[in-house]
């Protein structure tokens, strides 16, 4: 059913009373008097995420070498264990999924799999305005295989800095291209791009196809099974609430399970096998054969918790209070904050529009601090956007009124021009 919003804190408190979701903001750990916006960027614990840390800490403590071996050795094939809760979030199967390492290492795991470059065919296409480790990542593995970047790496260019058309994407996609590998939702103004159009784009014309979803998972509905690319990658610390710096994943298209790792270790070796310790790699020839050494049980154990409440919501409901509390948000924002000079950067189209809603003001960086003094927590990106991310399961539409109030507050009183200019390390 499409409400119509109207203004006010009782309407907020109205639409709070009817979220079907609501019921899981209790389960997370929100702070008195902290409005969280940040949810792109790291989620916030909650009490899930923390049962499972501490039973992994327990058993450690218990066990010793010992935790390996219990519950069916769970902790010992750890991965595959929380694939299992993964691959509904990604519509993939569970043996085509790896819990493991960071975002930036799997890119490197994929592409030095996935990239064998011939003289007719080596170029690795990427655009100019994905979040920077990506391309770092493909300019170095580019590099490994004796190619220049400069020649190699096919950059397709953003239209205005800030969107990347697909018809852009798919005119370069010329014959010379052997991999493209994109982002589905940008990390700036969170533009979706079309995946299955840019998939049957590559297919069609004999090009691996690869995606990073990073700011996708756990907020938008992915169908790995029905779209068909090569292989993906994403990180668990987002949306998906796995703590800092949990652990990442990879995708592998169950047709590719024969080929070798690019990144070799004993943990993609076949797990019967893995303790005989053998010289010779007996791949294990399913997603999990792309792990490269023991699982970062720490650095999983959260996602346990995390992943099971995304199971219990369901991505289609996720999506669908998503977009609204975002609409919410950019209905308020038009009708309140556009005489402060705020403008909003994202798409409004739902199709073309992910997680987080992109609010701009060339005063945005001294804005966003005087948010955080007032308890709101954005975050800031070059040169002019503030990222408001109002979650699923956490954020309440109270609290999305509450922080236009506190903009509106801000601009009224000037509160921004006290603050320094001086950038801190992590912004
Ligand atoms: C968040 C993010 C990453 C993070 O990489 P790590 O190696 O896990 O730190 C990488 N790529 C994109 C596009 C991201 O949004």
């Amino acid at each position: 059913m499409e409400v119509k919003f109207q203004d006010g804190v009782d309407f907020s408190k109205l639409l709070d009373n009817n979220d079907p979701l609501g019921h899981f903001r209790q389960r997370f750990y929100i702070r008195k008097h902290v409005v969280y916006m940040c949810g792109n960027s790291l989620g916030l614990a909650s009490k899930d995420a923390e049962a499972g840390l501490l039973r992994a800490l327990d058993k450690w403590k218990e066990e010793g070498v010992a935790i390996w071996n219990i519950d069916d050795s769970k902790y010992y094939l750890y991965s595959s264990h929380l694939a299992r809760l993964l691959a509904p979030i990604v519509g993939s199967e569970e043996d085509e999924i790896a819990v493991m390492d960071t975002t930036t290492t799997n890119i490197h795991q994929v592409i030095s799999t996935f990239y064998k470059p011939t003289d007719a065919k080596y170029k690795i296409l990427v655009d100019d305005i994905n979040f920077p480790t990506d391309r770092y990542a493909i300019d170095s593995q580019v590099r490994l295989k004796g190619y220049d970047p400069r020649d190699a790496v096919k950059v397709v260019k953003s239209i205005d800095g800030k969107f990347i058309n697909e018809d852009d994407v798919i005119d370069a996609m010329t014959p010379d291209v052997a991999i493209v590998f994109l982002p589905t939702v940008y990390y700036r103004t969170a533009q979706v791009l079309d995946m299955e159009k840019v998939t049957k784009a590559a297919k069609d014309r004999g090009i691996l196809v690869g995606w990073d979803l990073c700011h996708a998972i756990g907020i938008l509905e992915i169908d790995l099974k029905a779209l068909d690319c090569d292989f993906a990658v994403w990180c668990n610390y987002k949306y998906l609430n796995g703590g800092p710096g949990s652990a990442a994943a990879l995708y592998i298209n169950r047709k590719h399970f024969n080929l070798l790792p690019g990144l070799a270790g004993w943990y993609g070796n076949r797990v019967e096998t893995q303790f005989l310790l053998r010289q010779e790699f007996d791949h294990q020839k399913d997603a999990g054969g792309w792990q490269i050494g023991s699982p970062n049980v720490f650095s999983m154990a959260p996602l346990k918790g995390a992943l099971k409440m995304f199971n219990e919501a369901g991505m289609a409901n996720i999506r669908k209070k998503s977009l609204h509390i975002t609409k919410y948000l950019m209905y308020l924002v038009e009708k309140k904050l556009k005489k402060y000079g705020f403008t909003i950067g994202n798409y409004r189209e739902d199709s073309k529009r992910g997680g987080h809603v992109c609010l701009e003001h060339n005063e945005g960086y001294r804005i966003s601090l005087a948010l955080k003094d007032r308890g709101v927590v954005p975050d800031f990106r070059d040169p002019n956007i503030i990222r408001l991310t109002p979650t699923a399961l956490y954020t309440s539409y109270t609290e999305v009124y509450e922080v236009v109030n506190i903009l509106i507050d801000i601009m009224e009183n000037h509160s921004y021009l006290n603050i320094s200019l001086k950038r801190k390390l992590v912004v």
